[in-house]
């Protein structure tokens, strides 16, 4: 039997499936471009908390030996709205410079967060630098961003689950979903 959506939730935009097979050809084509590449020089920055899940889905499924590091950012107050800096909260632990660096993110909205890791990693000189991005709103874009690795666009609304949250809840639910426009309007 289906278990119940939890009442927050409008409906299902991507079930566990439809996601599962999407990261698998992710990193499909990852392992394909990265092959070769000693382990000890190619490393995954995951970006707090948000991409977790999709991190670790993602990783174990890599043919490729690779490191895995994470950082943390911070863009937005508790709830859905949207602020215009993003604040570095935790480093990663590795020195990037001279790495193979993956940014592995969950959602690009405005492309701020995303534009702000760019520019602070191509500082530490990385030997190359790409990024692998579940989900995209490109209605939101408020500056370019080009995503090497791209899960699916989506339409303008809140979604949580598989790693994504609304006021840190709901980050365990194995699909996506949009929530209801009452719970944060
Ligand atoms: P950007 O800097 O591109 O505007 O925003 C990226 C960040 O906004 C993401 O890492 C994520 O934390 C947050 N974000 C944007 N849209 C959503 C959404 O629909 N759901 C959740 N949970 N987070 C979102
Ligand atoms: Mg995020």
């Amino acid at each position: 039997m289906a278990v119940p959506l939890p009442d927050s939730v409008d409906y299902v935009l991507l079930d566990e499936d439809t996601i599962q097979q999407r990261v698998q050809a992710l990193a499909d084509q990852i392992s394909a471009d990265y092959a070769g590449i000693h382990h000890e020089d190619f490393i995954l920055v995951g970006v707090l908390k948000g991409s977790f899940i999709f991190l670790a889905d993602l990783a174990r499924r890599l043919t490729v030996p690779h490191r895995v590091d994470f950082i943390a950012l911070s863009s937005y107050a508790a709830g859905t709205e949207a602020g215009g800096t993003v604040r570095l909260i935790m480093d990663t632990r590795t020195d990037l410079t001279e790495h193979h660096v993956l940014i592995v993110e969950d959602i690009i909205d405005s492309g701020h967060t995303l534009d702000y890791l760019q520019r602070l990693f191509q500082t530490r000189h990385p030997a190359s630098l790409r990024s692998c991005v579940l989900l995209s709103k490109p209605d939101r874009r408020e500056i370019e961003f080009q995503v090497d690795y791209l899960g699916f666009e989506i339409p303008d609304v809140w979604v949580v689950g598989y790693g994504l949250d609304y006021a840190d809840r709901f980050r365990t639910l194995p699909y996506i979903a949009a929530l209801k426009p009452s719970v944060y309007s």
